[in-house]
Order: structure tokens, then sequence, then C-alpha cells
């Protein structure tokens, strides 16, 4: 039998670390990366035939589980007229307008291939509409691997312990401002300095890069009130959130305060349903400034691919109300039952959580987690232990503290089972650390 040592060892002497995105290595955990050969529903099979219940979904996309029965057949009728086609097609608006029905503010879309490219294409929005240069981001957020957006960014970047990245010049990172998230003087600082010339204003909905830290209530008003009185867009990063936070109806996390929107919005991995979309979205009268209709360009080959586009579709079609309201009753179960189970084993910690999206934070409970230097702070050592037990007994879960854990709805009650009767070995692993 091929072991997922041995996929490894080869895999490292091909591809830098053995991976193809450094999320999916084992660096902050140590060990072995498991190579997984087929999804079913809440289920992961790796090459050596190992089940596991997944808890990290594609790192998103698999809201409903995978391989879907519905999504399968969608992208096999579409495989069917071909992969394809360099043209417009149906699909496209089709997609657009499901997006468009759930997400007020979402006026016009442009389909792109990964959240990377849909918020890089954000900020050069921003910046062809307002005429200005200064992008301001949160530390601990992630946006993709962007040159200006990679400045203290959380995901890899923060399970890596990097400030930003090597490559990037001074000239790109200098038109970055990074401040402290849900730091509500920072950002009133930041305009009060530079006002003048900041083009836009980036943040996830609800941050689930740094592990979760929730917005203080208020705090993506503040952003949205400071930039309007500024000239300057607000960026509703919902690339993680979209379509799977549903606090006040479904069409993400900008539903969950009312009265205001933003005014340009990226999407990503559960609107193309497992395959390769994510688009920029927002008003009209900012998107109108794209190519062909406007002077800021942006492109792509692969951009609203048919197979990729029949994917979201049937992906957003079977987005029900019951299956948020499935998911999240789903991880309130898992979240009690591992607060309970690390209560037990005698750890400190806190859940972060919005909705159904969660991550456990160790050793915070005096601090709380509002921001990456209390994310940073944490006893990330407890992750190693707790997420190789869980994973001995069969629950794969993202293989870094500061991801977010993510359920779907074909998390039935056998698979939160196996995962809470993993729970309160991993605890004590992550006490005896
Ligand atoms: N924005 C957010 C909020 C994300 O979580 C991610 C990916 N985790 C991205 C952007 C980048 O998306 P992609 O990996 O598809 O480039």
């Amino acid at each position: 039998m091929t072991t997922n040592q041995d996929l490894f060892t080869a895999a490292q002497n091909l591809m830098p670390g053995g991976v193809n995105s450094p999320v999916r290595a084992f660096g902050s955990v140590g060990g072995v990366p498991v190579s997984m050969v087929a999804g079913n529903g809440p289920y992961l099979t790796d090459a050596e035939g190992k089940e596991y219940v997944d808890l990290v979904g594609s790192w998103g996309p698999a809201l409903l589980g995978h391989s879907h029965p519905a999504v399968l057949e969608a992208v096999r009728a579409a495989v069917d007229k071909g992969l394809g086609f360099g043209t417009s097609h149906p699909a496209e608006a089709q997609l657009a307008q499901l997006v468009r029905s759930r997400v007020p503010g979402a006026e016009m879309i442009r389909m792109v291939s990964t959240g990377t490219e849909a918020t890089m294409t954000a900020i050069r929005l921003a910046r062809g509409a307002t005429g200005k240069n200064l992008a301001v981001k949160f530390a601990g957020c992630y946006h993709g691997h962007s040159d200006g957006l990679l400045a203290a960014a959380g995901s890899g970047v923060a399970t890596l312990g990097l400030p930003g990245s090597a490559g990037v010049t001074q000239a790109q990172a200098s038109e970055t401002i990074v401040i402290e998230y849900n730091d509500r003087s920072a950002l009133q600082t930041v305009f009060a300095e530079h006002g003048e010339d900041i083009a836009a204003v980036i943040t996830e909905a609800t941050p689930a890069n740094m592990g979760v830290v929730p917005p203080e209530a208020g705090f993506n008003q503040l952003i949205r009130s400071l930039t309007e009185a500024h000239g300057a867009l607000m960026i509703f990063d919902e690339v993680m959130t979209g379509f799977r936070i549903t606090e006040a109806g479904y069409w993400g996390a900008s539903g969950r305060e009312e009265g205001w929107e933003p005014d340009l919005f990226t999407f990503g991995k559960v609107i193309g349903g497992g395959l390769p979309t994510a688009a920029v979205a927002g008003r009209r009268e900012i998107m109108e400034q794209l190519a062909p209709t406007g002077p800021v360009y942006h492109a792509g080959t692969l951009s609203g691919n048919p197979v990729a586009m029949a994917a979201g579709v049937a992906t957003l079609q079977h987005a029900t109300a019951e299956v948020y309201q499935h998911i999240d009753a789903k991880a309130q179960v898992v979240t009690d039952a591992l607060a309970a189970a690390l209560s037990d084993a005698g750890v400190d910690h806190t859940i972060q959580k919005v909705g159904n999206l969660f991550s456990v934070a160790f050793g915070t409970s005096q601090s709380g987690v509002h921001n990456y230097s209390q994310a940073q702070a944490q006893e990330t050592f407890r992750y190693g232990p707790f997420f190789h037990t869980m994973l001995e007994a069969g629950v794969y879960l993202p293989p870094s503290v500061f991801e977010a854990w993510f359920l779907s709805a074909a998390h039935d009650d056998a698979a939160v089972e196996r995962i809470l009767s993993a729970l309160p070995a991993a605890a004590r692993a992550a006490a005896e650390a």
C-alpha cells in the first residue's frame, strides 16, 4: 500500500514543502500531511483507506458536504457540453443572478477564478474609482496573496509567523496601512492623518483567518461611516463568510447589521461549489469602471468557466434556509462539547464563534481574542497534540490553530457523534502539552 508518508516524501521532491498551498502542510502541528483520495458527505478518505470526519470542508467551499449528488450531476451535465468556450454563456448570468438575489448590494458581478484575484481586483477598482492610492487592512485578516495585501496577513502567513512576504517591494508595502482589528481609535487616526489618500478599507466581514474574531458591535459601521465621509470605498471580503454565515438572512455576514452596505464585496469558496470561482461585486457605478465599460482592467481566460459556474449554481440552489439552520445547530453542538471537554481537562480557552464559523484559542480567557496580537499571544503549542489526537481518532481538523473549523449540511448526527467522542482525549492532550 502507498502510505501518506510515501506520497509526502515523493511530493517533497517535486513541490516546495510537498504542497501546492502552505496551509495544507502540517508546519505548525508537525507530522506527515494526509493525502486524501476521496470525499463523500462529511467524510474524507486518505490514501491508506482511513476515513475522517472532515472539518476543513475544502477550506470553505464544501457547504453541502463532499460530492453532493446535485452538484456532481450539474458538473457532469456541464462537462458533457464542453469544458470552456472562451465566450459568454448562460450559466454566468445564472450564478450572478443567484448572488445578487441574496446580496442586496451586489448590483453587478464580475466572476474571477480565486479569492486572491477577487480582492486584488477590488483594490485596483477602488484605486481606479477614487483616484487615490492607499489601502487600509487589518492585522490578521487574510485577503489572498496579492503583493499589497500580504502585510500582517492571517491564514498561512499567521501559521508560519511571518510579518509579510519576501518579494513584496517596499513601494507596494508602503501603499498598505495595517492597523489592529477592532481598534476604533486607530481607524479614526488613520483617517484623520491620511483620509485624503485612502482609496479603500478592506476587511473580512467577520475575520476568520486569525482564528475567528468577531467584530465588536458597531465596528463594521464605523468603517462604513469613515470611508463614506472621506470618499473611500469599503470592501467587504466575504470569500470565507459569504453564503456561509447567515445571522440575519442568507446572504453572508453583511446582513448581520441592518441599514448599511459596503461598496464592494468579494466572494469565493461557496459560490464555486468546490471548483475555482470567485467574484467581485458591488455598486453598479463602481463595477462599471471595470473593462470593457471602464478604464480599470481585469480579464481571465478561465473567468466564468462553465463547469465552475454549474457547480456554483447547483450549490447556491441547494443552500436553503434549512441548510444553514442545520449547520448552525451542529456548530452549537460541537462548540458546546469542545468547551466542555477543554474545561473538564482544565485547559484555559475561548471559543471564537460567529454563526457556524468557529475556532478555539488556548490560554486566552483573561484577555479574550479581539485582535491579531491577542490571537498570536495564545498558547499555540497546545494545538499540535490536540490536532493529532483528533486525527488519530478520525477527525480531520484544520492543521493550524489560526484557521476556522468548517461544518456542512452533510454533517449528520453520526458524523457529529464521532467528533464529540474524540474531544475528551484531545482536550487532555492539549492539557498535557
Ligand atoms: N479572502 C479571504 C477572507 C479568505 O479566507 C481567502 C482564502 N482563505 C482569500 C481571500 C483568498 O482566496 P483564494 O485562496 O481562493 O485565493
